[in-house]
């Protein structure tokens, strides 16, 4: 388990751990990727450790020990039993259970509960009263990516701590870190493809999303120099997620209509395509460019619900499209 806070999480740690008393509910609510994962198992620790050191769990005690071997029999998680479904009443009574029994090791209780937007109505509703009345010494932190999702009747029993993904700097920064051979421009891109997320961003990187996106990019740059067709990169592209692929090109018809109507250069998305786009948008018929976007909202909806199609059949009727926008 990470038991490490990231370096954007200082301030928000110091806000927790400083506090002259805990409170008995803590909702850590934040984008996906933000790290609040790691702060609730950092802040678990610290909340059972018997002897804190400057705001740090000391990490020699019994229950510092016994939580590093992901043993603390007073640390339980209420979660999904399968990711993506939701948290079943079951769970919630059997947990409620656990929690009215003396705790195993006469100190605190800790409760991490994640997604808690996973809990159904009634899920919620076994638990409210447990959150409302704790009993003994019993600490609950709700993990949230969905705030908006969560019952007001959660939302008002708990202490709200909001955890914002750090800043573009910061995310480069950390990036590089972690991965010493990633180029800042390489950190951007990878950054825009996790929607700000460094640590999304750095998990993108472990897969080949980073070298799909180049080979589609230098694609598209083939193609309006007519040095590819669309049938020869539909065939190289059939294989990849097409999910990626339409969620880019989506994103680039948006962009190139933006530009066309504002002119404002500021907003040409990444780097890698932003010259091409920039080149191509005053040029580009509107109505062609219209009935592109029509084009690829409708066939990106038919990728998602995945309608059985034949991917490079797909992609030449795409980018025969996309071919027209520049016309020669
Ligand atoms: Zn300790």
């Amino acid at each position: 388990m990470h038991n490490n806070l990231y370096p954007w999480q200082t301030s928000l740690w110091q806000s927790l751990a400083g506090r002259s008393q805990q409170a008995h509910a803590y909702l850590l609510h934040g984008p996906k990727g933000s790290g609040k994962r790691a702060l609730a198992e950092h802040f678990a620790a610290f909340l059972l450790c018997r002897s804190p050191v400057a705001q740090q769990p000391c990490g020699q005690c019994a229950a510092c020990k016994l939580y590093a071997a992901d043993t603390h029999p007073d640390l339980l998680r209420l979660e999904p039993e399968e990711e993506g479904k939701g948290i079943l009443i079951a769970s919630v009574r059997d947990l409620v259970g656990r929690i009215l029994q003396t705790s195993q090791q006469g100190g605190r209780k800790v409760i991490i509960v994640e997604p808690a937007e996973a809990m159904t109505t009634g899920s919620a509703n076994a638990l409210l009263k447990s959150l409302e009345e704790p009993t003994g010494s019993t600490i609950f932190l709700l993990i949230s990516h969905q705030f908006s999702f969560l019952l007001p009747t959660i939302k008002s029993r708990c202490v709200l701590q909001v955890c914002p993904l750090p800043n573009a700097q910061e995310s480069i920064e950390w990036l590089q870190q972690q991965q010493s051979e990633l180029s800042a421009e390489q950190c951007q891109t990878l950054l825009a493809l996790a929607s700000g997320s460094p640590l999304n961003a750095q998990k993108l990187f472990g897969s080949d999303v980073l070298a799909i996106r180049e080979q589609v990019v230098s694609g598209v740059k083939q193609l309006f120099k007519q040095q590819s067709s669309p049938s020869d990169l539909a065939v190289a592209w059939a294989k990849m997620p097409q999910e990626l692929i339409f969620d880019w090109f989506c994103q680039w018809a948006q962009l190139l209509l933006r530009y066309k109507i504002t002119e404002d250069d500021t907003e040409l998305g990444l780097p890698d395509m932003s010259v091409v786009l920039k080149h191509v948008a005053p040029r580009a018929p509107l109505t062609a460019l219209l009935e592109t976007q029509d084009w690829l909202l409708e066939h990106r909806q038919k990728v998602l619900r995945r309608v059985p199609l034949r991917a490079d059949l797909l992609l030449e009727g795409l980018l025969v499209r996309w071919q027209m926008l520049l016309p020669r």
